[in-house]
Formats: structure tokens, sequence, C-alpha cells
């Protein structure tokens, strides 16, 4: 069960994948839900054409999701609910409230950048300005020196939680998706030499693709036993399983949350697994997770 965003006619709205009964392309989730909500429920509401509303006025979704497409299922307009072709797909949050990645949270990749493996998570954030979807280009100023890609599960928050508990942690959890934490290695080894913030080095505009789709937790076997692989031209540079993660989800949200209150569409990129190597003009990435898909982008120095 995957939920993104598309354009369409230069409207912003949702997506839902699942299975044969979404259709080739997908279902206009959009208009779904109103449809839903006008029929079944009785109310006129305006649409909900962006991931962070939805998440905002949904807490449970998988129960609305179900139930929306429990209702499409009969529906007499249900052909016209169906994308009919393929849409642009956006990354499937814009402007998330916050973007919380960490840093070594893989053995090999702390040992690679040349540091001991972290006792506490280490963590850092990135702006929304640098989200950019699928299919669209990473720029890489030519000023930066090196510019490395770096595979990502991220955590994407569906429910608020304030100093929230490991066992209670996952309840937080709206699903997952794949982010890409760009990186211009040369200004971070420059700013950790010199004690200075890593800011600059992982805020660019494009150095945060994300995407393509947010797929439910309820889908998602165990986040902590999934494949992922990062191929620049069909190259395979990263590849691990995200049970070499040091400090797990609930660590992760127990840690971040006892310092900020999580919100629903926050997201959380979990750390970057060994194989870490810089990128050239012209490059052509895929990062794949399993059960997420695979997130594409090109690379142009600029
Ligand atoms: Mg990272």
């Amino acid at each position: 069960m995957q939920l993104f965003q598309f354009r369409l006619q230069g409207r912003v709205q949702l997506g839902l994948r699942f299975g044969q009964q979404t259709g080739r392309f997908g279902l206009n989730f959009t208009e779904t839900l109103q449809a839903f909500q006008r029929e079944a429920l009785g109310r006129e509401q305006p649409a909900i054409e962006r991931m962070e509303t939805f998440l905002d006025e949904y807490l449970d979704l998988n129960t609305v999701v179900q139930q929306v497409l429990a209702f499409f299922q009969n529906y007499h307009g249900k052909a016209e609910l169906l994308l009919q072709e393929d849409p642009e797909i956006l990354p499937p949050l814009q402007r998330p409230g916050k973007i919380l990645c960490i840093g070594k949270n893989y053995v090999k990749h702390a040992e690679e950048t040349g540091s001991k493996p972290p006792t506490a998570p280490v963590y850092f954030g990135k702006v929304a300005d640098c989200i950019i979807g699928p299919n669209d280009t990473i720029h890489m100023p030519r000023d930066f020196g090196r510019v490395d890609p770096e595979i990502e599960l991220a955590v994407v928050i569906g429910k608020p939680g304030f100093q929230v508990k490991q066992d209670q942690a996952m309840d937080l959890v709206a699903g997952y998706t794949i982010l890409n934490d760009v990186t211009a290695r040369d200004l971070q080894t420059k700013a950790k030499d010199t004690g200075h913030p890593w800011f600059a080095s992982k805020n660019y505009a494009t150095f945060c693709p994300l995407g393509p789709a947010i797929t439910l937790k309820e889908y998602v076997h165990d986040p902590h036993d999934l494949e992922m692989v990062l191929a620049v031209n069909g190259e395979v540079r990263q590849e691990e399983n995200t049970k070499q993660m040091i400090f797990s989800i609930p660590v992760l949200i127990e840690t971040l949350s006892h310092q900020l209150p999580l919100r629903p569409g926050d997201i959380i990129a979990t750390g970057t697994p060994h194989g870490i190597s810089p990128l050239a003009d012209g490059d052509v990435l895929e990062l794949s997770i399993q059960g997420l898909g695979t997130l594409k982008n090109t690379v142009r120095a600029v």
C-alpha cells in the first residue's frame, strides 16, 4: 500500500497504489477520498491535495485507506478514479516540518569516514527546500569539490509525540520511504576539521531526493530487515541490510523526541551504510529499498 503525490493538469494530488485493484498507474486518492466523504459519510469536504494535510487530518492512515478502498470497489464511477496515464510523480512530502538525519548509524560507514561508531545517536537537520522528487536533477556545484549520495531508509511520522519511550515509539510511525542524503563531502570534512557545524555540506537546493512513495508501515514486514542498494550508472556502490543499523528506529525516536516534539509529516533519515563515493556530471542514480521501490535521479554539475 503506497501513497504518492503526483501532478496532473497543474494540480498536486494524492495517489494510491495497491496491487491490481488500483490499476496500472494507481488510483486518484484525492478524488476517491472526496467521493467517499460525500457518498458514504454525507459530508462535502474540500479535496485533500497534499500529503502533509492528509497526515495531519488522519492519524490512522491504514484504517482510512482501507475504508476508502472498500468504498471504491463498489463505486459506480470507479473507472474515472483510476489514473489513465503515467502521472508525473512528485516527492511524497514537499514541506515536512523537519527532516532529522542520523549520522554514523552503520559501523562500516563510521569506519570508512575515519570515525568510531558512536555510543549515542548523532543527528543533524536538512531543510525542506532541499527536497526534490523522483526523476528530478541533483545539482552539484563545481566549487563544492566532492559530492556523495547516501541511501537511507526514511521514517515518516504519522502521529505527534514528545518524549516518547522506545516501547511506544513505533506507534508514531506512518510509513517508510527512501531518502538520498546528498553530502558535499569536502565541505563536511573541512567543517569537522575546524569544529564547525555540518549544515552547509548537507543543505544545498536539490540535496534531498525523496520518494517515490510512502509505503504504509502495515505493509512493511520489518523495517529492521530491508535490503538497500544504491547504484550509479548501473554499478552497485552501496549494498546493505537495515538490520546493520546501530541504533534502531525506536531508539532514534526516543532520542529525537526527547528534545523536540515529532509531528505528522516529519521525516527521520536513519543513516547510510558503507560504500560512499563521489558523483560526476551526468551520473544516473538508482536507490532501491526492499518493498519501497526505486528512487531515480540524474546529476548535473552547475
Ligand atoms: Mg546520511
